[in-house]
């Protein structure tokens, strides 16, 4: 049967925008303003053939950073459940923020494999110093992608069927 795998992280990071490259379609909505996904979504995908089910997860318009951690913990819980792998997301461009830190540590403790993936790595030959800052999360080497310019895609896809 087809794996489902499950992208979580903080809003803004750029989710739907990587579900809407990987799909090829847009069907999840990209803003500039945060929390804008409505709740989840769900399209098939295939890659080298195989076929699987993406979950995009979003907030329902946070207003402050407690309502937004509550929003993710929620998004984290239910990919938890749900996928066979987690596409945790962080924006290289931000950092490493307390956010990502508390998530990581609710995926780590679950045992789901998760797949640790910086956006907006938008020029592959310049790592910034913000990517290291990511090791400290204690999960796999983080895969760096560029979601707009489809940049690693392919790579973070490889890296997510090899845990199924
Ligand atoms: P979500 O809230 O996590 O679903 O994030 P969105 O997909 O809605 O994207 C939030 C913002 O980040 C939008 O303005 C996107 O165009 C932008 N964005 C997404 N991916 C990238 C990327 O790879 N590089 C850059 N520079 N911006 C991106
Ligand atoms: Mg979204």
């Amino acid at each position: 049967s087809k794996p489902i795998f499950a992208i979580v992280g903080r809003p803004n990071v750029g989710k739907s925008t990587l579900f809407n490259k990987i799909i090829g379609q847009r069907i999840s909505i990209v803003e500039d303003t945060p929390g804008v996904t409505r709740d989840r979504i769900f399209a098939d995908g295939e890659w080298s053939g195989k076929k699987f089910t993406l979950i995009d997860t979003g907030g329902i318009e946070p207003k402050n950073d407690s309502e937004i951690l509550t929003e993710m913990r929620n998004q984290a819980n239910l990919a938890i459940e749900m996928a066979d792998v987690v596409i945790f997301m962080v924006d290289i461009k931000d950092g490493l923020t307390a956010a990502d830190a508390d998530v990581a540590a609710m995926l780590q403790k679950s045992k789901k494999p998760v797949v640790l993936v910086c956006n907006k790595s938008d020029s592959p030959g310049d790592v910034p110093m913000e990517y290291y800052e990511f090791f400290n999360l204690g999960l796999d080497e983080p895969v760096a992608v560029s979601s707009i310019h489809g940049l690693g895609v392919g790579d973070l896809l490889d890296k997510v069927y090899s845990y199924v």
